[in-house]
């Protein structure tokens, strides 16, 4: 059982890796992206209220996001959660370390996928998800093994995201440097952080990971 936050640029392969993790270990991925993107997708008020800002690239503000967080841990997690995108703000970092604390849960490590900002145009922009399970694809590095059929659940209604464009990974990767990169220091200071090479092959990531986790 552990808590571990996935902390990285859009395209470092978060998502893709908190999927092999609620597989391999029973966590519980807690997406603040997907979240928001549900509540686009059903229409909803919050939906209406940031989906401008999601399609500019823009961080939606931090009262929105931690409450999201808030009403999901609620429903507890037996292998602990995997907090994917979330926190991006140092005052994101504050609350959830606030929520842990009134939870009597803890952090259990941080961890840092580093990549080049090189490799992040051609991994959003060949970036597909299966709309039924969530498994995460790519046009060249990852591809489904039968065109357009979800390797795991067969499904056949693969989604592109209207945000995977080289212009507005320009505004989100700005975000993060601005606002979210200051988030490593905090960790490191906290002696919570461990850094995984995220430019490595899908598989050579997760076994880098299970590592930091056996040893956590
Ligand atoms: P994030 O959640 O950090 O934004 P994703 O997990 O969605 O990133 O990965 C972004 C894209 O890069 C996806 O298309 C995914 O298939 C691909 N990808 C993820 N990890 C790797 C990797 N280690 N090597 C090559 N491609 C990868
Ligand atoms: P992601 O799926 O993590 O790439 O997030 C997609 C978009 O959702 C981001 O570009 C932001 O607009 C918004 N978003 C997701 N998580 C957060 C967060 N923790 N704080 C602020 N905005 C967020």
């Amino acid at each position: 059982m552990a808590n571990i936050i996935l902390l990285g640029p859009p395209g470092a392969g978060k998502g893709t890796q908190a999927k092999r993790l609620e597989e391999a270990r029973g966590m519980v991925q807690l997406s603040t992206g997907d979240m928001l993107k549900e509540a686009i997708a059903k229409g909803t008020d919050l939906g209406r209220q940031v989906e401008g800002i999601m399609a500019r690239g823009e961080l939606v503000t931090d009262e929105i996001v931690i409450g999201l967080i808030e009403a999901k841990m609620k429903d507890g997690a037996k292998g602990g959660f995997i907090f994917d995108g979330f926190p991006r703000t140092l005052k994101q970092a504050d609350a959830l370390g606030q929520l842990m604390t009134r939870m009597g849960a803890t952090l259990d490590r941080v961890i840092e996928m580093q990549v080049d900002d090189a490799v992040l145009v051609a991994r959003v922009t060949g970036r597909f998800t299966c709309g039924t399970c969530g498994e995460v694809y790519h046009d060249t590095t990852r591809p489904t093994k039968v065109p357009g059929v979800c390797d795991v659940c067969g499904g056949t209604n693969m989604k592109r995201r209207a945000d995977d464009n080289e212009e507005t990974l320009k505004t989100r990767l700005m975000e993060y440097y601005k606002k979210t990169s200051p988030l490593i220091g905090f960790y490191y200071a906290k002696g919570q952080l461990s850094a995984v090479n995220g430019l490595a092959e899908v598989d050579s990531v997760a076994e880098a990971i299970a590592s930091v986790l056996d040893k956590a």
